[in-house]
C-alpha cells in the first residue's frame, strides 16, 4: 500500500515526433463538437494518427515523454557502460550495472544457475516451523511471497516511522482476480496457472510435474486472496492501520515464528508493527497449516523465479512477457533489450542514474520557474478554501493550516542516495538485482523506529510522474515530467496552464481528497472536520463518485468511481485551481486569441490533450480493474462537464453532453 498519490502510473513508452508547445491543431478532430465529445474533439486526430506500438499495451502523452526520458538515459548508460579509468564512482556503478544487464551472451550461458542457491534452499525446506528462516532470505533478495515487511510512517504519529506487514504474495494484480467469476476472468486464471506451468517446466521439472506444481501454487494463491482485503478497502486508511505489539501479531500466527523472521531478515529491535489486515496474517497462518510442503516448496519456486524472470536466459523472458504483456496488457512484442535494461537499471539506482540524467537536462532555472507555478496554484487553492459556500469556519481554518503547511520538491533530490556498499559485478545481472533490492530492504528497515527523513523523494527524477504523499504533506515534482508538453519554456501560457497548472493542482488537491483529507497539516491521521463538514464533502465526493461510476472502460466493465474517487477529485479541483490562475492572469481583459482559439478554450485544450491516448482493450480492463486513474477520455470529460466555464468558452447549449445540468463540484 504506497501512500502516494501519484498523479499517473506509467509503465510504458512510446515514440515521439516532437514535443509541442501549445494547441496541437493536428491532433483535433474538427468535424466533432467540443460540447458533445469534448475528448474526441482534442485528441480525435491524435488517435488516429498514433497508433499503439507493438512492444507497448498503451500510447499517450505521458508515455510520448517517457520515451524521449528512455532515449537519453540510454545514451548516458551506453556511455558509462564502457569501462574507463575515467569514471566517476556513479558513472561505474551505473554502467556496469546496465552492461550486465545488456550482457545476453553470458546471461544465457549461466542459464538458470544463478538461482540454483536459492532454489536449494526452498528444495531443503522440510520442516514448516523453518518457513520463516526461509522467507526472510526470499524477501531480503526481493522475492515476493506470502506477505511484505518494510517501513512507513506511523499513521497516527507521522513524524515517527514504524514497521508495517502487509498482505502481499500473488501472481495477478488482485485479489479479485482469483474470486470473479465472469468467463474472462475465469479464462485468465486458466492461463495463469499455463504460465505457472511453462515456468516450472523451463527451471527443469517434468511435465506431469510441473502440472500438478501450477495447480497447487493456484491453490496457495487463491487461499491467499481469499483472506486479503479488496482494493478498494485498502485506500480506506482505518482499515489498514492496527498497530499491534510483536505479541499481539505472534498471537495472530501459531504457526508461523515472528521471531524467527525477524531474527532471518535481522531486524531492529522491534516494539510495535502496523499490521496492515490482521485477518490476512490469521488466514495465512491456517493456510500454511493446511498445506502440505511441497505445494509450500512449489509456491516459493514459482515466486523466486518470476521475481528472477527478467534477467534469466531468453525463454524465461519471453514466457514471463507472453503472460504479463499480452495476456494481460494486450503488447504485442517484448520491448527492446535496452529499454528493459535502461528501466531496470533506474529502478535499482534511480538516484544514481537521476544524477546523471538532471546534469543534461535541468537546470536551477527550471527549479525556480516551477517553484513560481506552485506558488501561484497554492494561493488559487488558498482563495478556493476561503471561499467555497459549504466550509464552517472550524474546518475552513484548518484547511488553510494544512494547505500552507504543504512542502514542494521539485526536480530532484538535495541530498542523493549513496549506492556505493551495493557489489556491483559486471557479469552477474540477477546478481546484482538482488543486491540491489537487498540494499532497499535494509535502507527500509534502518528507519524503523526513527525520526522521518523528510528529504526522502517518492520517484526517480527522470520519472515522468507528480506526486502527494499525505503523511509528509508534500507534493513532488520530478526532472522527468519538467519537459515539453506539460512544461514548455516560451509556451502558451493559457495552454500550459490546463497541463502543468492543472497537475499541480491536482497534487494539492490530493491534500483534501477523500483520504487526503483524514490527515492533519503534520501529517498526522486526525479528524480535523466538524460533522457538518465532512457530511457535505460526502455529498458533492458522492457526485463525482456516481459520475465516474456510469463511464464505461471497455466491454462491460465500468470504472470504479470509489477506487476512483482520490483521482477524480483531484482532477476537479486541480483544474479549477488552474482556471482561478488563469482568470487572475487576464485580468479581466478578454485575452489575444491564438492559433483561433481565445485564453479559455486554449486552457481546456491543453488539459484535453495531455490526456490523448490510445489504448489496447486488454490495458483498458486492466487499468479499470486495478489503477486508480481513469482513462485520458474521462479524465478530460468528467472534468469539463463538471465546469460551467468550459460551456462559455465553447458556447456549448445547456443538456449538451459537456454541458449538462446537473454539475459536480467538490473544491
Ligand atoms: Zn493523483
Amino acid at each position: 500500500m504506497n501512500p502516494t498519490r501519484a498523479l499517473v502510473l506509467v509503465a510504458f513508452a512510446a515514440f515521439l515526433p516532437g514535443p509541442a508547445v501549445g494547441v496541437d491543431l493536428s491532433a483535433l478532430d474538427p468535424k466533432t463538437s467540443p460540447c458533445d465529445d469534448f475528448y474526441q474533439y482534442a485528441c480525435g486526430g491524435w488517435m488516429a494518427s498514433h497508433p499503439i506500438a507493438p512492444d507497448l499495451p498503451m500510447r499517450g502523452a505521458f508515455t510520448e515523454l517517457l520515451e524521449r526520458n528512455l532515449a537519453i538515459l540510454r545514451s548516458i548508460l551506453e556511455k558509462d557502460a564502457v569501462e574507463s579509468p575515467a569514471r566517476t564512482p556513479v558513472q561505474r556503478e551505473i554502467g556496469d550495472y546496465y552492461a550486465a544487464c545488456m550482457d545476453e551472451q553470458t546471461i544465457e550461458a549461466r542459464g538458470t544457475a544463478p538461482l540454483q542457491p536459492d532454489l536449494d534452499r526452498i528444495a531443503g525446506l522440510t520442516d514448516k516451523a523453518a518457513l520463516p528462516d526461509l522467507l526472510a532470505r526470499l524477501h531480503l533478495i526481493g522475492t515476493d511471497a506470502f506477505f511484505s515487511l518494510s517501513s512507513q510512517q506511523d499513521d497516527k504519529n507521522a513524524a515517527q516511522m514504524l514497521a508495517i506487514v502487509d498482505q502481499s504474495g500473488l501472481g495477478l494484480s488482485d485479489r479479485d482476480d482469483y474470486l470473479r467469476d465472469d468467463p474472462k476472468t475465469a479464462e485468465q486464471r486458466r492461463l495463469y496457472v499455463e504460465h505457472v506451468r511453462k515456468m516450472l517446466t523451463l527451471l527443469g521439472e517434468p511435465a506431469d510435474r510441473a502440472a500438478a506444481d501450477a495447480a497447487a501454487v493456484m491453490d496457495v494463491e487463491t487461499g491467499l486472496a481469499k483472506v486479503s482485503l479488496d482494493l478498494v478497502s485498502t485506500r480506506d486508511p482505518e482499515k489498514v492501520y492496527h498497530k499491534l505489539s510483536v505479541k499481539d501479531l505472534q498471537a495472530l500466527t501459531t504457526g508461523f515464528s515472528w521471531d524467527r523472521y525477524f531474527k532471518g531478515i535481522s531486524a531492529p529491535p522491534l516494539a510495535e508493527v502496523n499490521v496492515t489486515v490482521p485477518d490476512f496474517f490469521r488466514g495465512m497462518d491456517a493456510l500454511i497449516a493446511k498445506t502440505d510442503l511441497p505445494a509450500l516448496r512449489s509456491y516459493l519456486r514459482w515466486r523466486l523465479v518470476h521475481a528472477a524472470a527478467g534477467l534469466l536466459p531468453r525463454a524465461f523472458v519471453d514466457e514471463s512477457f507472453a503472460f504479463y504483456g499480452k495476456t494481460i496488457q494486450g503488447a504485442k512484442e517484448l520491448p527492446p533489450h535496452w529499454k528493459r535494461c535502461v528501466q531496470r537499471t533506474d529502478n535499482a539506482l534511480g538516484e544514481a542514474l537521476g544524477q546523471e540524467y538532471v546534469a543534461q537536462t535541468f537546470g536551477d532555472e527550471g527549479k525556480a520557474r516551477m517553484r513560481a507555478m506552485v506558488q501561484a496554484l497554492k494561493k488559487a487553492m488558498q482563495k478556493d478554501l476561503e471561499t467555497v459556500p459549504w466550509m464552517t469556519p472550524a474546518t475552513r481554518r484548518a484547511a488553510l493550516v494544512k494547505l500552507a503547511a504543504i512542502d514542494e520538491k521539485i526536480g530532484y533530490p538535495d541530498h542523493w542516495l549513496d549506492y556505493s556498499s551495493i557489489r556491483i559485478d559486471r557479469h552477474d545481472a540477477l546478481g546484482n538485482a538482488e543486491r540491489g533490492r537487498e540494499f532497499e530492504f535494509r535502507r527500509s528497515l534502518r528507519k524503523i523506529g526513527k525520526p522521518v527523513d523528510r528529504g526522502e523523494w517518492p520517484l526517480s527524477p527522470p520519472a515522468v510522474n507528480a506526486g502527494y504523499r499525505p503523511q509528509l504533506n508534500d507534493v513532488s515534482f520530478p526532472a522527468g515530467i519538467l519537459q515539453p508538453p506539460f512544461y514548455a519554456r516560451g509556451g502558451d501560457d493559457a495552454f500550459n496552464l490546463g497541463a502543468v497548472g492543472a497537475f499541480i493542482g491536482h497534487e494539492l488537491t490530493h491534500g483534501f481528497d477523500d483520504t487526503g483529507r483524514q490527515y492533519a497539516a503534520n501529517g498526522d491521521r486526525q479528524d480535523w472536520w466538524t460533522p457538518e463538514d465532512q457530511k457535505e464533502f460526502e455529498q458533492r465526493a458522492s457526485c463525482i463518485l456516481d459520475q465516474t461510476s456510469r463511464y464505461t472502460a471497455v466491454g462491460d466493465v465500468k470504472l470504479n468511481g470509489r477506487l476512483d474517487l482520490g483521482e477524480t477529485i483531484a482532477d476537479n479541483g486541480g483544474m479549477r485551481l488552474a482556471y482561478m490562475v488563469l482568470r487572475d492572469s487576464l485580468a479581466g481583459k478578454p485575452g489575444a486569441e491564438v492559433q483561433g482559439f481565445t485564453p479559455e478554450q486554449r486552457f481546456f485544450l491543453g488539459w484535453g490533450q495531455i490526456w490523448c491516448e490510445n489504448n489496447t482493450p486488454e490495458f483498458s480492463r486492466w487499468l479499470a480493474l486495478n489503477n486508480p486513474h481513469p482513462p485520458g477520455r474521462y479524465r478530460a470529460d468528467g472534468v469539463v462537464s463538471n465546469m460551467p466555464e468550459f460551456q462559455q468558452a465553447f458556447r456549448c447549449k445547456t443538456g449538451a453532453p459537456m454541458a449538462p445540468a446537473n454539475r459536480c463540484r467538490v473544491w
